[in-house]
Parts: structure tokens; C-alpha cells; sequence
């Protein structure tokens, strides 16, 4: 097999409880990269379309994941790489995830699978500090094993997969106004008071459970964040508006996705997910704000190869 063609999708890290530790995979949102090997013992990415970004291997999240995979695999194998953005840089879905959790996955299987996609993620994340400054997995995560990840710990790595209930759908609003991860992450409060890691840890605990039993109601009742919600919000116009139209129409919850400025409601079932769906669009096209909105059930399987 001399080139592979994938579907990189888009993911929803934090989950308002799990700042920096738990992220999901979409099904219907995300890129689509094709990964060719060459002769010339280079990494390069030959196109890039849908997006302004950097085609400098260096520069971009996709070429420093590819570096960092095959440094580790002593290959002096080169690969073009073609990507087709449909996920708009610095929306907070995991757009640079997409890019760095596909090429080494893509890679990987062209050059005979040595590692599972578990041993991938460290190289994923090596695009991800060239994106934010922060090799952080609650994306890239998701997006290589599907379904829901938590990142137990860092250092040692050890990422736990969850499970995904069935009638789960995710309603995605990112407003095109962008927001760096890098200035996101800037205004976040280094300390946090023991009243409130409480509450976030029992949070999270909960989230978790919930996703074991399908307890959906425990799974809406543990999406809450008074750690970085109530800072980063500010940041997302009418974001207290739209919690409001999301769980008038019967959302779980409503939170920010990742550094923003994206916003996700997670609802129970395809008909509650249109309604709020239909719901967020109205509230907000009557704002001054350009918008795509999503509908996705959660994709347990990740990365998928195109034929
Ligand atoms: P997101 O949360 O949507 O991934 P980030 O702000 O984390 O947004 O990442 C976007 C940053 O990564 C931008 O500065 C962008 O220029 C840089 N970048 C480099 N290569 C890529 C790529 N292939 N895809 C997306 N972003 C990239």
C-alpha cells in the first residue's frame, strides 16, 4: 500500500467537567487527508485546501506529528501529504487534532501498522504543541480511538477509552469568530479553590458513571463547569442565551467545546437534537454573527479510511 485516504474527524474536548482530560469523537465533521509515500525521503505536504494554513512541513501540525512518528521509527521513508480542511482552524473542535491524530495514523498503516492507535497518541500530540503550546490529548485522543476519552494522567500517558450510549447526539454551533487556543487558555485562572475542584471531580466521577449505566439524566446533570466556563464564556457571544435556548428545547447540557469558540449541547436522541438544533439557529441568525452548525451522533470508531 503506497497511499491511504482518511476521514479525520472533528472532536469535543473538556465536556465542561473534564477540562484537559476528556474529549469526544464526531461522526459527521471533519477532513479528509490523503497520505501518499515518496522517494525523495521528505515529509511534505503538497496541498492544502479549504483553509489559509501553513504548507512549511515544520509549520504545520500534520508535518511535526509525521516527523515526530517516524524520528521514533528511525525511517528515513518519505510521504506527501494532501489535506482537504472542512474544519476551520482555531474553532475549537479539534481542527489541528484532526490533522495530527490523521497523519499518523495514516502513516502507521502504510508502513505495516507497528503501532496500535493507543501508541499514537504521543505523536499526535506533537502537533498539538506546535498548534497551542501544549501537547495536550483530549483530542487528538478521541479522534484516533473514537468514542469518549479521558486522559488519566500525562506523565505517565494513559489514556482509558469510555463507552458511548447509543441515543447520544452532540448539536455543534461554532460562531466564525476565532479564538487562539493559545489566548484561550491565556486568561484561565492557574489556581482553582478546593470548593470548586470538589465540585468538578464529583463531576466528572459522575460523567463517567453515567456513561457506563446510559444514565443519560446523570449525564446532563454532570456537565457543569465553574472552573472555566464562567471565564472563557465571556470570550462567546450570547453564550448564556444560547444555554438557555439549548436547554429550554430539552438538551442534557451546554457547554463550551474545547478552547471555544465553539459551543456543544449534548442531547438524547435524534428528535431532542434537531429540536435544538433548529432552536440555536434561529436564536442566532438573527445575530450579527456567521455561523455552521452540526448535528453528529458520537463516532465510536475514529479515523476512518476512504476508499
Ligand atoms: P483548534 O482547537 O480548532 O485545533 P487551535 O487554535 O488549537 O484550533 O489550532 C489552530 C492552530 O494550529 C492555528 O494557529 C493554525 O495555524 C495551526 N495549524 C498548523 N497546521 C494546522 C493544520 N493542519 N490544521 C489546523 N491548524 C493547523
Amino acid at each position: 500500500m503506497d497511499e491511504i485516504r482518511i476521514f479525520a474527524p472533528a472532536t469535543v474536548a473538556n465536556l465542561s467537567c473534564g477540562f484537559d482530560v476528556l474529549g469526544c469523537c464526531l461522526d459527521t465533521v471533519g477532513d479528509e487527508m490523503l497520505i501518499k509515500k515518496n522517494d525523495l525521503g521528505e515529509v511534505r505536504i503538497t496541498k492544502l485546501t479549504g483553509q489559509d494554513l501553513p504548507l512549511e512541513t515544520d509549520q504545520n501540525v500534520a508535518g511535526v506529528a509525521a516527523k515526530s512518528l517516524l524520528g521514533e521509527l528511525g525511517s528515513k521513508q518519505g510521504f506527501d501529504i494532501e489535506i482537504y480542511k472542512k474544519i476551520k482552524a482555531g474553532s475549537g473542535i479539534g481542527s489541528s487534532a484532526a490533522s495530527s491524530a490523521g497523519v499518523v495514523f495514516a502513516i502507521n498503516k502504510l508502513v505495516g501498522e507497528p503501532f496500535s492507535p493507543e501508541q499514537l497518541i504521543p505523536f499526535a500530540m506533537e502537533g498539538e504543541r506546535l498548534a497551542s503550546g501544549n501537547a495536550h490529548a483530549d483530542n487528538v485522543a478521541p479522534a484516533l480511538l473514537g468514542g469518549f476519552s479521558l486522559v488519566k494522567s500525562y506523565d505517565p500517558l494513559e489514556v482509558i477509552s469510555l463507552p458511548s450510549p447509543a441515543e447520544l447526539r452532540m448539536v455543534v454551533l461554532h460562531p466564525l469568530i476565532e479564538i487562539k487556543t493559545k489566548d484561550s487558555r491565556s486568561i484561565i485562572k492557574q489556581n482553582v479553590s478546593l470548593k470548586k475542584a470538589i465540585s468538578q471531580w464529583g463531576n466528572l466521577g459522575a460523567f463517567v458513571s453515567a456513561l457506563y449505566t446510559e444514565d443519560y439524566a446523570l449525564l446532563g446533570r454532570s456537565l457543569q463547569d465553574e472552573v472555566v466556563e464562567p471565564i472563557r464564556s465571556i470570550l462567546i457571544p450570547y453564550f448564556d442565551d444560547l444555554k438557555q435556548v439549548a436547554m429550554d428545547k430539552g438538551a442534557l447540557g451546554f457547554g463550551i467545546s474545547g478552547s471555544g469558540p465553539s459551543v456543544f449541547a449534548l442531547c438524547k436522541g435524534n428528535d431532542i437534537a434537531q429540536n435544538v438544533k433548529t432552536a440555536i439557529n434561529e436564536f442566532y441568525k438573527a445575530k450579527a454573527i456567521d455561523f455552521e452548525l452540526h448535528l453528529s451522533e458520537i463516532n465510536t470508531e475514529g479515523i476512518k479510511i476512504l476508499e
